[in-house]
């Protein structure tokens, strides 16, 4: 891994299916980029994908993709990615793999590791629709390793699950206080 401080185009995918899933994404787009080393490029839309495994009746993921240029190291991105994880598992609801927030980085540059705390680009990023098709909706043009990401999300499995998660002032999945 390089040790360089300039900046780094960086892909996040983030992830929510239990509680407010839109208010935790949006907050931790917020929390990803309260620091001056990350620095906001782009946002995609917001996806919404069938929860796939788990029992019945569990709230459908939302997933979206940011872009950010950042000072930080790969590793000092990592720990501040889960260090805003878990400022969202505070609600310890987590059942049946649901997750409050999950955090991935799906490329760091040109980065390539196979470390397992930290392996770049995802390794299952190009299998994951949730992940592909916003990116691509966002940035047309990107390419992880070697291919098209709109491609790529075409071809995944989970692609046929996925819609255009729709817009709400405000969500909940439970009753209003
Ligand atoms: P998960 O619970 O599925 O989000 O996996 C988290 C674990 O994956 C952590 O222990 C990380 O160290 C590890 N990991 C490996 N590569 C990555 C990556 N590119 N982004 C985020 N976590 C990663």
């Amino acid at each position: 891994m390089s040790g360089n401080r300039q900046l780094t185009r960086a892909i996040l995918a983030l992830g929510s299916n239990l509680g407010e899933r839109r208010g935790t994404l949006s907050a931790a787009v917020g929390d990803l980029v309260d620091r001056p080393e990350v620095r906001l490029v782009d946002v995609s839309p917001v996806v919404s994908t069938k929860a796939v495994g788990g029992p019945p009746g569990q709230p459908d993921f939302l997933n979206m993709v940011i872009a950010v240029d950042t000072s930080l190291d790969p590793y000092e991105l990592l720990a501040h990615c889960q260090s805003v994880e878990l400022a969202h598992h505070r609600v310890r609801e987590v059942r049946w793999g649901a997750r409050t927030l999950d955090v991935d980085i799906i490329t760091y540059g040109d980065e390539q590791s196979q470390d397992p705390v930290l392996t770049l680009p995802h390794p299952r990023a190009q299998e994951r629709a949730f992940v592909l098709y916003p990116w691509a909706l966002m940035d047309p043009n990107a390419v992880l390793a070697g291919r098209s990401v709109a491609e790529l999300a075409a071809e995944a499995a989970d692609m046929p699950g996925l819609e255009h998660a729709e817009l709400e002032p405000s969500e909940s999945d439970g009753p209003q206080a």
